[in-house]
């Protein structure tokens, strides 16, 4: 049989084995049914899927994915939670647990081992202060992923979701929408959590692109751009360029903007990812001169 657990019985659960909760772990821990009814809901998900999940906590995202997906492999780095995890998952023969820290974890070789050749969805309420580190190693380490669908801050969500000209459109934008498409799902309350963070959350999926949304030359360099026009958000193109490490004079700065078709007193802000990748062209060209 089956272990069956309300998300509001966390609490009771929490009571049974003394657990209690690490802030410096990001534990909140999810107590409203029907918000996870929806995130699982916003990961699109059906019975041939792979899934990790990163956090799992008391269990009861994970049971939820169980009962949809062919595999669920949950990475937890809190051991205390493993005999926790253990009773409530008992049962679930498509499920397994790794004591493992996401961030060290050989993430290549977990997903090989136990999805094979399969692209997986990743699907988690996050730990809030490793989020941005685990987006950018899922997207940056090329994994084998399909989507990420993830409860983050809000303020981290709206962000990543940002379109140019926005106010909150910056560099993590452009590093996301570089390798996949963004979608906000929906924004949760802190009342939905126990104990409650201090912050809005929301959900957010991202649809992993099979190339990136802007073909450059140089990768590195496209990404150097980027961190440079967003030095001094405030600031024009013309000065936050040239005041970067690219090493290129103003007048440099100017030509290249200009065989760009881009105005130098734009903002950074207002450009799209296309545009940064053309001017990370035109620099690329020069310096292989
Ligand atoms: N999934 C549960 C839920 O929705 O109620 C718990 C979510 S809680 C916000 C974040 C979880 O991530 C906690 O269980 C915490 O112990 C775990 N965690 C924190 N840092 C981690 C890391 N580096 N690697 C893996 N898990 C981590």
């Amino acid at each position: 049989m089956r272990n069956e657990k309300k998300p509001s019985l966390a609490k009771e659960l929490m009571n049974k084995y003394d657990f209690k909760m690490a802030k410096s772990l990001g534990q909140n821990f999810l107590v409203n049914e029907m918000i996870l009814k929806e995130i699982v809901e916003s990961a699109d998900l059906d019975e041939n899927d792979f899934v990790l999940e990163i956090g799992p906590g008391i269990g009861t995202m994970t049971q939820a994915l169980g009962k949809q997906v062919k595999k669920v492999v949950a990475v937890e780095i809190d051991k205390r939670l493993i005999p926790i995890l253990n009773v409530a998952l008992f049962g679930y023969d498509n499920i397994s647990v790794v004591n493992e820290d996401i961030l060290k974890v050989d993430l290549p070789k977990l997903l090989l081992d136990n999805f094979g050749d399969q692209k997986a969805k990743v699907v988690a309420n996050l730990p809030y202060y490793i989020t941005t580190p685990i987006i950018m190693m899922l997207l940056e380490d090329k994994l084998n992923l399909k989507s990420i669908t993830i409860m983050i801050q809000k303020e981290v969500a709206e962000r990543i979701t940002a379109s140019p000209g926005g106010k909150v459109y910056g560099a993590l934008s452009v590093a996301v929408q570089y390798y996949a498409k963004t979608h906000l799902m929906m924004i949760v309350p802190p009342d939905a959590f126990v104990p409650q963070p201090g912050v809005d959350s929301a959900v957010i999926r991202i649809d992993i692109l099979d190339k990136p949304s802007v073909e450059v030359k140089n990768e590195k360099l496209f990404f150097d751009v980027v961190k440079a026009g967003f030095s001094q958000r405030r600031k024009m193109l013309l000065n936050t360029l040239t005041s970067s490490n690219l090493n290129f004079t103003k007048e440099q700065i100017r030509e290249i903007l200009a065989e760009c078709g881009i105005d130098e007193k734009r903002r950074a802000e207002t450009l799209s990812l296309q545009e940064f990748g053309k001017i990370a062209d035109k620099i690329y060209d020069i310096k292989i001169k």
